[in-house]
Parts: C-alpha cells; structure tokens; sequence
C-alpha cells in the first residue's frame, strides 16, 4: 500500500505554487519528481565524498569509486543482470541506445532488416535510421492497430534469417501501451535476431528482469523514476558487450595507449570513456533504492487507480478523446478535446497550476498514425492523488468553455 500522505511529504517540489496555485505535477513520462532521499544522497556526494574515480591513491578518490561501483551492483541486482560489469552507465536512454546502434555498423550489411515498432521515441528511431544509411540494411516498421498495440500477427510475418535486430520500447511514452515484450523476445530469437528495448517508459512503474525476458540490451535513464537527469544505463548480455567496438574513445576506457596501438579496457569501462556522471551513478542508486522501498507492485497498482479513475472522469467530457486504449497501460493518459488545439489547453492548464505535456511526444509518427498534430499527455506518478484528478477535470472543462 502506499501512504500518500507520507509519500508525497517526501517530494519537497510538491509543495510549491505556480502562478499561485498548488502545483499539480502531470508530466511524469517527461520527467519524474525527485524525492527528499535522493535530493540528500546528492548533498552527501558533494559534502563528503567528491572526487575523480578509477584513478586515485587518495582516500576520497577510493571512496568515490566504492559507492559508484556499488551503485552499479545495486543495479545489477535491480535488474537481476548475470554479471555486474553487464551494466553500463550512460548519461540516459538516448545515450545507451546509440551506444548500441553504432556498435552494430560492423555486423549489418545490405539486405538485411531491422525491425522498429511504429510507437517508437525518436531516440529509437533516428540512431537505427543513421545506422541503416550506414551500412544499406533496411528499417521495417512492425505496424499498431487504433487501440496502440502491435499487430503481433504482422510482426510474425515479418520475421526471417534477415532479420538482424528488433527494438522496440517495452512501453509507449505517447500511449502508455505495455508491449508483451516477452513474447517479441522470444519470437525474434527464434530468427537469431537480437533484441534491444527501451525501457525509459516502463522503468518508472514495472522492475524489469533481464535474465527471465532474455532480452540482449536494455536501456534506460535515471531521471523518470526519481532520480537526476544526466545519467542511465545500459544492460547487455555479456557476449554483446564483448563483441560491440567501443563506442566513445578517451580516457577511462583504455588499457594501454600508445601512438602505434591502443589497448581496449575490459567491460564495463571499455563503454565508459572519461569522467562519467559520478555523482549521478550513486545517486541513481539511492532513486532505484527509494523505489524499491515503496515497492513496484505498490506503485503500479496504486498507479493503475489513478489511470481508471481518470479515464472515467475523463470519458465524461463531451467531445473527449483517449488515443491509446490498450489493455495493458501504464498510467499515460494522451487525449484531444475536439475543436481545441492541445497547446491551448496545455497553457490554460498551466495558468491553473497543472504541468501536463503538449505537442507530438518525441512520437510524430504516433501522430501521423492518428492523423493529428499532437495530443495532451496527462502522466501519473505514485505521489499524484484522485483529489488532483478531479481539480484537473474541473480544469479541463473551465478550458473547454473559455476555448469553444
Ligand atoms: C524519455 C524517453 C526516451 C529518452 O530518454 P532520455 O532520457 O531523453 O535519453 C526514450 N524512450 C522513451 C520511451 C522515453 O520515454
């Protein structure tokens, strides 16, 4: 259960006003809010602990490399990874994702096929698309129906010993739709495929495990589940890690350097070239460490409350409309009012004090699908309450009236 009172005394951003109003913070697919523990874990780092890591003999330097090493056990653990040195630290999903993309330049060559699902982020779409030009494989697009989930029927046909690698993101930030990533795992492996997902939209509401999925790189960013921005990480198998090329070269990442030949790092620094986010990586560690103290199932179900209970109050406006019905959703509501731009209502809402997103999502092609420009994305977090809900209806409805 999570105790909402105490929870939201956690988050001191909560309470604030905007434009005299109490805050009502509905941007959570954008960026989560950031929790007194984690906030404190950041004044620690730099109070006590600040210092270059991998490199020193000082005692801080030490210090600073046993609690950013630590971090990464707690993710692997997090994430039930095989080998600690399976996680990467980047500095976010984007990051990771290119990582990935520019280490397959090597291994793809003409006719062969990338599968990509039509409810990408452009973070999962434009690194494939730079990687095809490339290397002349070509991006094939595993199509959705109205309700935004995957025609998994097509994507069976569209599987053969072309197939090389199929991304797709475990949960739409646009739709909320929760992919049945297992079952694409499994179908694309079958082909001798390898599987990248991002999960930036899940990691917030579902604690994924890598080794029961068997997926082949997961990638993901601190900032949506209560940590800071700048810093996330990349899983992957360790059979991939140790066949991808370097991505970044610089210090850090190297074994030995001379002008002649250069001598690559073992996993997992080979992927970490100069300083990292160093404060960021331990302090992703205390956000994953509050999640788990509330719980994943806690917050999902106390999450899937919230979305019912929106949707309904939602459905109730006249000339409301939901895009992304799928039956299995996180907590992402994105919806039209007929005959009013979604950036008028988004302003209007944030007069009152209510932080929604506007606009196309980093998804256009989502849009396209619908035929339309964009669309209000109302995110819910754990923190956020059915009383924030019905002020934001009541919101909507003053909106519609002053916009009609
Ligand atoms: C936010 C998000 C990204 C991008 O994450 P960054 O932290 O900006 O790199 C990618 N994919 C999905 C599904 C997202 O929600």
């Amino acid at each position: 259960m999570i105790d909402i009172e105490k929870v939201r005394a956690d988050f001191p951003i909560l309470k604030r006003q905007v434009n005299g109003k109490p805050l009502i913070y509905f941007d959570n697919a954008a960026t989560s809010q950031t929790p007194q523990q984690v906030i404190e874990a950041i004044v620690e780092y730099y109070s006590k602990y600040n210092a270059n890591i991998h490199r020193g003999v000082h005692a801080l330097s030490q210090e600073a490399t046993d609690l950013y090493e630590q971090a990464r056990l707690k993710l692997q653990r997090h994430f039930n990874a095989e080998h600690s040195h399976e996680i990467i630290f980047t500095s976010g999903t984007t990051h990771g994702i290119n990582l990935v993309a520019n280490g397959f330049s090597g291994f793809l060559n003409e006719g062969d096929e990338v599968l990509v699902s039509a409810m990408e982020h452009h973070s999962n779409i434009v690194p494939w698309q730079m990687l095809c030009e490339r290397t002349g494989a070509s991006l094939k697009v595993i199509p959705m129906n109205l309700e935004g989930e995957l025609e998994m029927n097509v994507f069976a046909e569209m599987l053969s010993e072309r197939t090389k690698l199929v991304f797709f993101n475990h949960v739409s930030n646009a739709l909320g739709t929760i992919n049945p990533i297992k079952h694409i795992i499994e179908s694309a492996h079958k082909v001798g495929a390898a599987v990248l997902v991002d999960g930036a939209q899940a990691c917030p509401h579902i604690k994924p495990n890598v080794q029961e999925l068997d997926v082949d790189f997961y990638v993901t960013s601190a900032h949506k589940m209560c940590g800071p921005t700048g810093v996330g990480l990349l899983y992957g198998k360790e059979k991939w890690l140790q066949k991808l090329p370097p991505y970044q070269g610089g210090g850090e990442m190297i074994s030995e350097v001379t002008f002649e030949k250069t001598t690559y790092a073992d996993l997992p620094h080979k992927f970490e070239a100069g300083t990292p986010n160093i404060c960021g990586g331990i302090v992703f560690g205390a956000a994953v460490d509050y999640m788990n103290a509330l719980g994943f199932a806690n917050i999902s179900n106390y999450e899937h409350e919230l979305l019912v209970y929106a949707t309904e109050a939602l459905l109730k406006i006249e000339g409301l409309k939901i895009y992304g019905t799928a039956k299995e959703k996180t907590s992402v509501i994105s919806f039209n009012i007929e005959g009013i731009h979604p950036y008028d209502i988004g302003t209007i809402l944030d007069k009152m004090g209510i932080a929604v997103r506007t606009g196309h999502h980093c998804a256009q092609p989502i849009m396209d699908f619908y035929g339309i420009p964009g669309t209000v994305r109302a995110s819910f977090a754990f923190y956020n309450t059915k009383v924030e809900i019905d002020t934001f209806v009541m919101a909507l409805n003053k909106a519609k009236m002053m916009l009609i």
